[in-house]
């Protein structure tokens, strides 16, 4: 394959109507490798007419895109998903460099993002519309779900392959034009992807790549062309693209952040349940949208819970990703390494118990990377702010409370509702639990639900500002819009003109 190799002078641009593109603006912003600290490159960062070059591209490329059998789509889908599967490892290791998250996940992130993509593959089923014949005497009515036009996605940092492609295989499958804005701190395998696409035979504009920040996001809310917008980021920003986007009469679905709990119930099995709080709340350092920030242990279950978990955070082995038998990476940047550094003192401030405190953590033969270790509090109480606010790392704070009923209250009055866990061996409990719990997407002895890729991916609450959740059904729902085509031809016509309501007769 003709990808080049990436070499650190290249700077990290634009990739639009076919061609890498360098940008118009002059604006940069530095890409960090974050286990050893050092800056690998620069990503340009566009302006407002570099998201109009990208619009003008995709609108040029939308006509033709639009008009190609579904079934000649879904071919090159799945041309794209061979070549995505042979190129597995290479993205994978782009996201290790520059997100710091450890190979293995890295891959795991890799073979969900392709999943999207196996799944987008059957569009020609997908797109099937409804139809009645003879709604009255030869008449038949049947709706039909047509592309928008050009659309866009704007993603965050923490899963630079994943997250992009909950929208753009779906979306260019229905036969829309896409503009994928990643996040600026890894913005390389966009790229890379990009490339794949192209020798997948997508023609050109079908698929762009604007690098940027604000500047490019509101350029793309603001630009008429531009008819539907997927956001997936921080709560605060997500609000903000939702309601900027619909006061320019644009779709819009807009994932922010979460605050995930855990209950774990005292019948619950203590060590599967250990395991996998462990790896929920400290894989990826915590940078997860699905993370286990919260554990909730009922009754006895937590001093049943807390001598394994103490041993298992300050033996987590954290190491430069590419070690294979790395547990955890690094922290993204410095700015995050500092930002949750500061929650973990308030939560000291505060009165929560510390019994494991990451920021004692080194690993001398990376000492520039932005490492801190696992970070485990006791006792954390609901007013604390490490309890309400997303910390977005690896700190994981565990609430002891009496009853099931008192775990399933708490959760339901926080602002937030991305996922859930609960762990038991009452199948009552875990009925109940699945009932009534105000969260979108909920584990039962599972601590991670991301849902499959026909189910579709979306919170409730602060988590999600939008009717439609990503990827599944929802995902090709979002980006099409029905119409209702009601035919009669001319020689059934008996009657002359029609001046009243047509009925059924
Ligand atoms: P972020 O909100 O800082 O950035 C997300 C995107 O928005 C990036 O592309 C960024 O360039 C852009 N952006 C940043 N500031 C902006 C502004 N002022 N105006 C317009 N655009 C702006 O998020 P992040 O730090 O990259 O990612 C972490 C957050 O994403 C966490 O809150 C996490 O919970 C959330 N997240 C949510 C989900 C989900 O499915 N709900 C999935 C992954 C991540």
């Amino acid at each position: 394959m003709s990808t080049p190799a990436f070499t650190a002078s290249d700077d990290i641009v634009h990739f639009i109507a076919g061609q890498t593109t360098p940008a118009k603006s002059t604006r940069f912003s530095d890409v960090f490798n974050p286990a050893t600290g050092r800056k690998s490159r620069r990503v340009a960062l566009a302006s407002a007419a570099d998201v109009a070059t990208a619009v003008t591209a995709a609108q040029k490329a939308f006509g033709q895109w639009a008009d190609t059998p579904p079934l000649k789509r879904a071919r090159i889908m799945f041309k794209f998903l061979e070549l995505l599967n042979l190129h597995q490892n290479e993205l994978a290791a782009i996201i290790t460099a520059e997100h710091g998250k450890v190979f293995t996940d890295a891959q795991g992130e890799v073979v969900r993002g392709i999943e999207i993509v196996e799944f987008a593959c059957g569009i020609p089923e997908l797109l099937k519309g409804e139809y009645t014949d003879q709604v009255s005497t030869n008449i038949d009515n049947w709706t039909m779900r047509q592309p928008l036009g050009v659309v866009a996605g704007i993603t965050p940092f923490n899963f630079p392959v994943m997250v992009p492609m909950w929208m753009f295989p779906m979306a260019i499958a229905a036969g829309n034009t896409f503009i994928l804005k990643p996040s600026p701190t890894d913005p390389s395998a966009a790229l890379f992807i990009a490339r794949l696409f192209q020798e997948a035979g997508l023609p050109d504009g079908v698929f762009n790549v604007v690098q940027g920040d604000k500047e490019a996001v509101d350029a793309l809310i603001e630009h008429p062309d531009v008819k539907a917008l997927s956001f997936v980021g921080s709560t605060p920003i997500a609000n903000y693209i939702y309601e900027r986007s619909a006061h320019f009469g644009k779709r819009v679905q807009a994932l922010g952040g979460a605050k995930n709990h855990m209950v774990i119930m005292p019948d619950a099995d203590i060590d599967k349940a250990v395991d996998a709080l462990v790896g929920a709340a400290y894989g990826s350092a915590g940078e997860r949208c699905m993370a286990i920030s919260v554990a909730v242990l009922v009754g006895s279950a937590a001093d049943k819970v807390m001598p394994a978990l103490i041993e298992r955070t300050k033996t987590l082995k954290i190491k430069n990703g590419m070690e294979l038998d790395a547990e955890m990476g690094p922290i993204v940047t410095a700015a995050a390494k500092t930002r949750i550094s500061a929650y973990i003192q308030d939560g000291i401030n505060e009165g929560a118990a510390i019994l494991v405190d990451g920021r004692n953590f080194q690993l001398p033969e990376f000492a520039a990377g932005f490492w801190l270790g696992g970070t485990l509090f006791d006792h954390v109480k609901p007013h604390m702010k490490i309890y309400q606010e997303e910390i977005f790392g690896p700190v994981l704070s565990c609430v002891r409370l009496e009853t099931f009923s008192d775990a399933v209250e708490l959760i339901n009055a926080h602002e937030f509702g991305n996922g859930v866990s609960c762990f038991t061996s009452d199948g009552n409990i875990a009925r109940e639990f699945a009932r009534r719990i105000q969260v979108g997407m909920v584990g039962i002895n599972v601590p991670i639900p991301v849902p499959m890729a026909w189910h579709g991916f979306g919170g409730w609450k602060k988590s999600l500002f939008g009717d439609m959740h990503a990827y599944g059904r929802e995902g090709v729902r979002f980006y099409t819009k029905q119409k209702s085509i009601m035919q009669r031809w001319p020689e059934s016509i008996s009657k002359g003109n029609e001046f009243v309501m047509p009925t059924i007769k």
